[in-house]
């Protein structure tokens, strides 16, 4: 069996990634990334939950400098760190064009993090080598792929492409995810078997997911188009 790492925030995608990735590889280690979020207590709580449900070792990769980088969207309320400069122009915010984001998704411009999937995927391609990992596996999907570029398949594959060149054992990224829709990814997590009920997808870092920030949005649409009741609950309810 093929060792691989994931790439876990302890989010519906990450999550159910893992799960599938499962089915297939021998997954050694899961990677969290602590880069001053605002939901990062829950996402840790979320994320200590699944490597425990699932008995895999985890790694949580300290990011300080990523979080003087952040969107005002997700920086914690009281936080230490002055808002980036090049997040302050609004102008700047928009996403590339040349990437066909959908003209709904562009909220989810507030939430970019610079290079946040990119820098996470170099950080797990070199722990990745070093522990003799040739996979990793990582949480992009369909819906996220229409606000973000860097959730793309055509942007794993140039990843891949360059990890070929920067990694002597050639690491791949996989996404099992992929190309899936949210709604399919909670049918695939029902049957697999995935806690579902100690996930965190949301922005916020409130004792329940808020129910209105787009990440919760998102959610929220895919559970109502599926058949089966499953129990994630938000804050509004
Ligand atoms: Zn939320």
């Amino acid at each position: 069996m093929e060792t691989a790492i994931a790439l876990v925030s302890g989010g519906l995608d990450s999550v159910v990634a893992l799960a599938k990735g499962l089915e297939i590889y021998d997954v050694k280690l899961m990677l969290t990334f602590h880069y001053g979020q605002r939901a990062w207590p829950q996402e840790l709580k979320a994320s200590q939950a699944v490597a425990s449900h699932y008995a895999i070792s985890q790694r949580v990769i300290h990011l300080p400098w990523l979080a003087e980088l952040l969107p005002k969207a997700l920086k914690p309320k009281q936080s230490a760190f002055p808002q980036s400069e090049l997040l302050e122009d609004s102008s700047l915010l928009g996403l590339p064009s040349s990437h066909n984001i959908d003209p709904a998704y562009t909220e989810t411009a507030k939430v970019w993090v610079p290079n946040r999937n990119g820098v996470f995927l170099n950080i797990g391609a070199a722990i990745a080598e070093a522990y003799s990992a040739k996979i990793i596996l990582f949480g992009a999907n369909v819906d996220e792929a229409q606000g973000f570029p860097d959730n793309t398949q055509e942007y794993r594959d140039y990843v891949n492409q360059s990890l070929s060149y920067s990694t002597l054992v050639n690491v791949q990224v996989e996404t099992p995810v992929g190309e899936l829709t949210k709604a399919e990814i909670i049918q695939e997590g029902v049957r697999l078997g995935v806690p579902l009920e100690k996930i965190w997808s949301c922005y916020e870092g409130s004792e329940i997911q808020c129910g209105v920030c787009p990440s919760c949005k998102l959610l929220k649409t895919a559970l109502a188009s599926c058949d089966k009741p499953v129990s994630i609950a938000f804050g509004n309810d």
